[in-house]
């Protein structure tokens, strides 16, 4: 019931070809998919799966499988509500074409990219993290006072610089000997697989990372502080929006 997660060699796939290993409470199992599920503080997707006479199932959300043996790969793909009898109708082994809504899932492109420049913006452990469509917020493990305007003019000059970013991957080992790479306490390195991946923004930052970002840190656009607390005597929330 492994699904290939192709959202991880190419992020900018809007859709594939699928077949639906099954259907079970927790949504649908396809055999390899384009929907990134809910983790590393990255939102999971939502879009449309459709059959070969063109009946379209509307998906509200991807989540990490649960079963005997799932990988952090293996996705379902959580219907919207009111489809239950367009469930019932479906078949192991069916085929579908599987299409993300690319605006919500390009905006989490966007934010997460920027949560990763955040991590060179200060310098200090992440301790949560969410990205959605409208926001990204990270708490950071500090006492020392962060200022508005210094956040927001490093950010646009990290964007305006239009740094590249890239994928590597680095064996589980690897990754055990090099606890320095990793910046979010909250978030564990997607191991498990053998490998880990790690994301590069040239000249900027490294980390272990499993989500889905843009090709370039000027696709990311204007952003602004929206939010700026103390959210405990350790730890100083930013929340980031599009301008
Ligand atoms: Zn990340």
């Amino acid at each position: 019931m492994s699904t290939r997660a192709l959202f991880r060699e190419d992020a900018y796939l809007t859709r594939c070809e699928a077949t639906i290993a099954a259907v079970d409470e927790q949504g649908i199992h396809l055999d390899q998919s384009v929907f990134y599920p809910l983790g590393g503080g990255q939102a999971g997707d939502a879009g449309t799966l459709t059959l070969a006479d063109g009946t379209r199932i509307d998906i509200a959300d991807t989540r990490k499988a649960k079963f005997e043996g799932a990988t952090p790969d293996d996705a379902v793909h959580v219907p919207a509500p009111g489809q239950e009898a367009l469930l019932a109708r479906l078949a192991q082994g069916e085929r579908v074409a599987a299409e993300i809504d690319w605006a919500r899932r390009y905006r989490h492109m966007r934010l997460h990219t920027a949560s990763h420049l955040m991590c060179a913006v200060l310098p200090y452990p992440v301790d949560g993290c969410s990205i959605t469509t409208d926001y990204a917020r990270l708490d950071f493990a500090t006492v020392e006072p962060i200022e508005r305007d210094f956040v927001e003019e490093r950010l646009r000059e990290l964007v305006g610089a239009a740094h590249a970013v890239h994928t590597e991957w680095i064996t589980d080992d690897e990754m055990a000997g090099r606890p320095e790479l990793v910046r979010t306490m909250s978030v564990k390195p997607p191991m498990g697989l053998g490998r880990v991946r790690l994301l590069r923004i040239e000249n900027v930052d490294l980390q272990p990372c499993g989500g889905t970002h843009v090709r370039n840190t000027g696709e990311i656009g204007e952003l602004r502080v929206a939010k700026l607390e103390k959210k405990s005597a350790r730890t100083r929330r930013l929340v980031l929006e599009f301008a």
